[in-house]
């Protein structure tokens, strides 16, 4: 009982915070969905603390389009199988939006199940040549886990890079069921290959990890970031993408367009603190 009052009350907060009810629904033990519109779900995997956001868009003709992954192979199973026993069999096509696992971990087994991956030629590049770097780091953050499932999950992950690649400055477009999915490349942020992707019709922008929720301060991770750029690329995005009505962060909860302003305020405050 205590749970489920405390359950609510958060829905309520982040519906006066946002002016957006964000009702979340369980997929499986680390996996939830909230619709944000008729048709698009923001998919978020607890692997294990912090939430990583996933998009996924069903279109008509049996298609749907997923941006960014589950961290790893057994979140990403999870959600095609909630995806096929709530919509049957689709054609699905992926994009990773950055090379760290929290947007590409689940494309071993998207690329088994022979789902074309779309990604940039840099973001190959770096999951490549760093792919064991990054496990290092991500066996070291669950290692003294009690729950054994995280760490085994990682031992057993193959990072793969996107089958279908492009040139980052040159973005892509990508025509599914009647939306056109805008990849944008404004500059290197959060790391040096994060992409944001710009639903044409629906005026949805999936801002991924270089875009913070309103519930972040500070940011997060920045081993790899390029903090100096990083506040100029997300005023490129607002420049790009004027009339967003829906922005989706990599973690926490998504908002509308002041999501760009708030992120490009905290790192702006922050580079001021640091001298950077
Ligand atoms: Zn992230």
């Amino acid at each position: 009982m205590v749970i489920r009052i405390s359950a609510f009350v958060w829905i309520l907060v982040l519906g006066t915070l946002t002016g957006m009810s964000q009702d979340r629904f369980q997929i499986s033990s680390d996996l939830y969905y909230t619709e944000v519109r008729d048709s698009v779900y923001v998919i978020t995997h607890h692997f294990p603390r912090y939430g990583s956001n996933s998009l996924f868009v069903l279109l008509p003709g049996k298609q749907g389009v997923l941006i960014d992954t589950p961290h790893e192979t057994t979140g990403t199973m999870s959600l095609l199988v909630w995806i096929q026993s709530s919509f049957g069999n689709l054609q699905l096509t992926a994009i990773n939006t950055g090379w760290h696992q929290d947007n590409l971990g689940g494309n071993e087994y998207l690329l088994s199940r022979k789902i074309p991956v779309y990604g940039p030629t840099l973001t190959a590049t770096l999951i490549t040549e760093r792919r064991d770097e990054l496990k290092d780091l991500l066996l070291e953050q669950t290692a003294s886990l009690e729950d054994r499932r995280y760490y085994e999950s990682y031992r057993e992950l193959n990072l793969l890079p996107p089958d279908h690649t492009f040139p980052i400055e040159e973005g892509l477009l990508l025509e599914k069921g009647g939306e056109t999915f805008e990849v944008y490349y404004p500059g290197e942020s959060h790391t040096v290959d994060n992409t944001v992707v710009f639903l044409h019709s629906k005026k949805i922008l999936f801002g991924g990890c270089m875009v913070m929720s309103m519930r972040h301060q500070r940011p997060g991770f920045i081993d790899h970031a390029n903090m100096k750029e990083w506040p100029e690329s997300i005023y490129k995005v607002i420049l790009k993408f004027p009339d967003c009505d829906i922005v989706i962060p990599g973690h926490g909860p998504y908002g509308n367009d002041r999501l760009l302003e708030h992120t490009k305020e905290i790192l702006e405050a922050y580079n001021a603190d640091a001298g950077i």
